[in-house]
Parts: structure tokens; C-alpha cells; sequence
């Protein structure tokens, strides 16, 4: 397997479908299936959700509201698509836990890192809602913070679009895709992958980025099997984990339990 432990991003917006807010049924159970079929091949699966679809704390400003409340709201926005997906992920039973950087006890954890490290290794589905917890960020600082602190050893990024371009290819015919680009170069070329913030967080980390179409299907399953989609961005070419062999994931993650599917209930 190319990646053992992996933080998957989806935005919240993508959350939407062809709808103008909220949670579109059908989009929610096709990303659930995605997860699923990683899950049952022993990849450690955390996901970050976004809440776009839902409300963003800049739109707080536009109301005339204060931007701190508006990101908390955000956050909370974070945690129904976070609980959404959980149940879609357990009506296909796969086991899950909803880890919360807001303090939100009657309906999921909060987060610990130890306790979501744990959670992976029982072959959960961990989930990481709220973000960070503080206002002024995002979910992709949120994604990339978590996929450090879990030693996650990718993020990957599920946009609409199938990678990085030179250009925005919803705008530009003639722009066309990097297969592989370098941290430095995203910057020097002002390419927009995250915000800096969750950027500059990945860079100083080493942790290596793929931005990909997650809403073909099968594009995730593809991925973990170590084809070439989407846009990987990595220190330099040839320092990425895909190229790290299978004995030396191994190692990184040793002590491990077995991965099978349903496990006891105990943290
Ligand atoms: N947010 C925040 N701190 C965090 C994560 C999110 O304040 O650590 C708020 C912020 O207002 C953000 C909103 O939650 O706009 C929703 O998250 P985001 O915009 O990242 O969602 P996406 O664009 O991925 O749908």
C-alpha cells in the first residue's frame, strides 16, 4: 500500500453538489463509499471537513456580525458535516469517532492526539471536526496541523479540480496540470493550493500534498494504490512518501495492532 496513514480534506463546499447550500445526500454517500473502500484496504483514514457549504466566518462581516462569533459558527458548520459524513460512514459500517476542537461532549470527543492515534490504529475512522478550535483559521490549516500531529503520511487535498494548474483551468483553456510540483515553486509562482498558513505548515513538516479530483469515483482508492492523479507537492521531486518504500512505512508506523474492521468499543 502507498500510504498507511493519510488526512483526507474535503471542503465543505463540495459537500453541496449541484445544490446552492447544505449537504447534498447523494455527494455525502459517494465521499462515504470513497472513505469505506480505503478503510477496508487497512489505510488509516482521518478526514478534515470543511463547513463552506454551510456558513464561513468572512460572511459574518458581510451581515455586519463580528468576525470572531462568525468563525466559531464556522466551526460549528464543521461539525454537522463532520457528523453527517460519521453517520454515512456507519451506515456502511464502517467504525468511526468525531473528535471536536470545540468542547461538544454530548455528541463527539474532543480531540486528543493520543486518542485519535489510538482510534487509527483500532481502524477507525477518525474524524476531526471544528478545526483547530480558534478563530482566523481554517480547515486546511486544520488538516494540515492534525495530519502532523497524527504523523499522517500525506494530505490529501479533494478539490473539483484535478490538481494544480499553471493557470485556473475553469478560466484559462491553455492552462495546464503539474504532476508533481515543489513547496518553493507553489510560492514563487503564487499557485493556489491552501492558504499560507496551511501551506507553510506542510512545508516546514515535509509533509507532501496531493491535490486531487475526489469527485470521480474511485479517484481516492486509485490514489492509495499508488497511481499518479491529481498534483503532488513535495520538498523536492523524489522526497515524497509514495517513493518511500513499504518496509520503512512500516517501520514509522511499528507497534501498530492489526487492522480488521470492527474492534472493541474501548479507547
Ligand atoms: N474556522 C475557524 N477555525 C478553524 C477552522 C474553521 O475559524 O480552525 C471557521 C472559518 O470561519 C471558516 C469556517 O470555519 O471559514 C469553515 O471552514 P472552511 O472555510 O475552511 O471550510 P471549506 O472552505 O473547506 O468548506
Amino acid at each position: 500500500m502507498t500510504y498507511q496513514r493519510i488526512l483526507l480534506k474535503l471542503s465543505g463546499e463540495a459537500l453541496m453538489g449541484q445544490q446552492q447550500y447544505g449537504i447534498d445526500a447523494e455527494r455525502l454517500m459517494q465521499y462515504a463509499a470513497e472513505i469505506k473502500t480505503v478503510a477496508d484496504r487497512g489505510v488509516q483514514v482521518a478526514v478534515v471537513i470543511g463547513g463552506g457549504n454551510i456558513f464561513r466566518g468572512v460572511q459574518a462581516e458581510h451581515f455586519g456580525l463580528d468576525r470572531v462569533q462568525g468563525d466559531y459558527m464556522g466551526m460549528l458548520a464543521t461539525v454537522i458535516n463532520s457528523m453527517a459524513l460519521q453517520s454515512a460512514l456507519e451506515k456502511m459500517d464502517v467504525p468511526t469517532r468525531l473528535l471536536s476542537g470545540l468542547t461538544i461532549q454530548r455528541v463527539c470527543e474532543p480531540y486528543i492526539r493520543r486518542r485519535a492515534v489510538r482510534h487509527l490504529e483500532k481502524g477507525r475512522v477518525v474524524i476531526f471536526g471544528a478545526g483547530i478550535g480558534s478563530p482566523y483559521f481554517t480547515t486546511d490549516s486544520a488538516a494540515s496541523l492534525r495530519a502532523i500531529e497524527i504523523e499522517a503520511d500525506v494530505v490529501l487535498k479533494g478539490t473539483r479540480v484535478n490538481g494544480i494548474y499553471t493557470a485556473d483551468p475553469e478560466k484559462d483553456s491553455t492552462a495546464t496540470r503539474y504532476t508533481e510540483i515543489t513547496f518553493d515553486e507553489v510560492i514563487s509562482k503564487n499557485l493556489n493550493v491552501m492558504d499560507m498558513t496551511a501551506f507553510t505548515l506542510c512545508k516546514e513538516n515535509n509533509l507532501p500534498i496531493i491535490v486531487f479530483d475526489m469527485n470521480s469515483q474511485g479517484n481516492l482508492e486509485r490514489l492509495i494504490a499508488g497511481e499518479s492523479l491529481g498534483t503532488l507537492v513535495t520538498m523536492a521531486p523524489g522526497t515524497d512518501a509514495q517513493r518511500t518504500s513499504a518496509a520503512q512505512l512500516d517501520a514509522k508506523h511499528s507497534g501498530l495492532q492489526p487492522l480488521v474492521g470492527n474492534q472493541p468499543e474501548q479507547a
